[in-house]
């Protein structure tokens, strides 16, 4: 099956919105393995509408159609391509419920375009919409099959997962109607080494399947299985965990399509009783703040120092003047000192300091991105790692609160 994902609206025509649901739902269907060669994004106008779907019927048997399904007159795509399939809508009693009693229930008057929401191709199926109103549809005519869904992402990503996606899987396989998906995350290995890296399992995927995604920071991969039921997808994804692991477990950190590394430097130094400060410079509080944005941060989280002028360090850490002036701030001394002088004064079992030239302009003799990360931990010898980032001011100072929370999480996981 060749899917064909066709955006609707003139916003995103303009560049006013980003088309995130053509990236979804393109992540979606690789995942299960469907393969989607064309995108396109027409704007809300009947006509050039129907010049792409003319187009996209010749090269595709799955068009999915995603915006246009609201109450105003500009949301034309249902109508549009049932006249053009010459197929009837019809109204779906259980949507038109679920808008009256939306109404209702908020007390706003309905009023009759809000109707429209309900309608579905009636010789086709229709497609809940948990998170709003526009019922998504489905219609096969010859060869081809059409799916409209609605535009706002939360409503688009819902129906995609609990409607479209089950549906088209029971559609391509009738004994594997269960689906289920894990994401492992990873820090410190690129998109595409990672993809080389489990080139072996990604080219022989059929199920489960597997689509590396890479964030700002960080890589995930969703690993997808189909199967029965809920053990059969269960047994197919551990398998195939403990394989993916073998080649990239070491860049492993967790598991969770919401998890962040912070989260898992959070849940280990709590399950570990484990405290930790940081005394920053160029980071300028960013991973103080990266800490305190998980919830119940004051579990493990005592407080810091933001030491960004020299005087600082001096007066506020206790830098000694001669370390200052015959290492540089830049140094792995200085980070050290940093981060010694932080876990004295906060008391915690750990401390962590950033020091280093965010850019552009070279300091010290440093290029931009030069960094030094120290590690203070009672009981054990201080030390301090430099790291060359080669991003812009801010992406290098995001780099190097990633870093430091990855150089926790290992220390702490040990
Ligand atoms: P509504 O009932 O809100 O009118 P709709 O199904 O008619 O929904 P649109 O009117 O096309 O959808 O878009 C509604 C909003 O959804 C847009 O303003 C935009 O914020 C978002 N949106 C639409 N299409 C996309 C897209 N392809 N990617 C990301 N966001 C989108
Ligand atoms: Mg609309």
């Amino acid at each position: 099956m060749i899917a064909e994902i066709i955006s609707v609206g003139t916003e995103l025509l303009l560049g006013q919105i980003v088309n995130t649901n053509a990236a979804f739902i393109a992540r979606e269907l690789a995942a299960v393995g469907i393969n989607a060669y064309h995108q396109s994004v027409v704007g809300d106008n009947r006509q050039k509408l129907i010049d792409v779907i003319k187009i996209a019927e010749e090269r595709s048997d799955l068009l999915i159609f995603t915006g246009g399904l609201g109450p105003t007159q500009d949301d034309i795509t249902k109508e549009t391509i049932a006249s053009y399939l010459n197929e009837p809508l019809a109204l779906d009693s259980d949507g038109l419920a679920h808008i009256r009693n939306y109404f209702e229930k908020t007390g706003r008057e309905m009023t009759a375009n809000n109707e429209k929401q309900a309608v579905y191709f009636k010789n086709g199926l229709a497609f809940k919409n948990m998170n709003g109103h526009a019922l998504g549809s489905y219609i096969k005519k010859e060869e081809t099959a059409y799916v409209v869904l609605p535009g706002p992402p939360n409503e688009l990503k819902e129906m995609v997962q609990s409607e479209l996606m089950p549906f088209l899987l029971a559609e391509i396989n009738s004994d594997r109607h269960y689906i289920l998906s894990k994401t492992l995350r990873f820090y410190g290995i690129g998109e595409s080494t990672l993809a080389s890296r489990l080139a072996p399992l990604i080219d022989g995927q059929t199920n489960p399947t597997l689509a590396p995604y890479a964030g700002s920071h960080e890589v995930s991969l969703r690993i997808t299985a189909s199967g029965k039921d809920a053990d059969d997808c269960n047994q197919l994804l551990e398998q195939m965990v403990k394989d993916v692991l073998v080649s990239v477990g070491d860049y492993y950190y967790g598991e969770g399509e919401q998890n962040s590394l912070a989260n898992v430097v959070g849940q280990l130094l709590t399950s570990k009783g484990m405290t930790i400060s940081a005394a920053e410079s160029l980071t300028g509080g960013l991973f103080q703040s990266t800490l305190v944005s998980i919830p119940k941060s004051s579990q493990f989280f005592k407080g810091g120092m933001v030491a960004y002028d020299e005087a600082i360090k001096r007066n506020g850490l206790g830098i000694s003047q001669q370390l200052l002036d015959e290492q540089g701030t830049v140094s792995e001394a200085c980070a050290i000192a940093m981060s010694e002088a932080c876990r004295q004064f906060f008391q915690t079992d750990i401390a962590i300091s950033f020091t280093g030239v965010a850019g552009p302009d070279d300091l010290e003799n440093q290029p931009a991105g030069t960094v030094w990360i120290g590690i203070s931990q009672a009981g054990k010898e201080p030390f301090a790692k430099q790291y060359r980032f080669m991003k812009d001011r801010n992406g290098n100072r995001q780099h190097a609160v990633m870093q430091g929370l990855d150089l926790i999480r290992r220390l702490v996981a040990e």
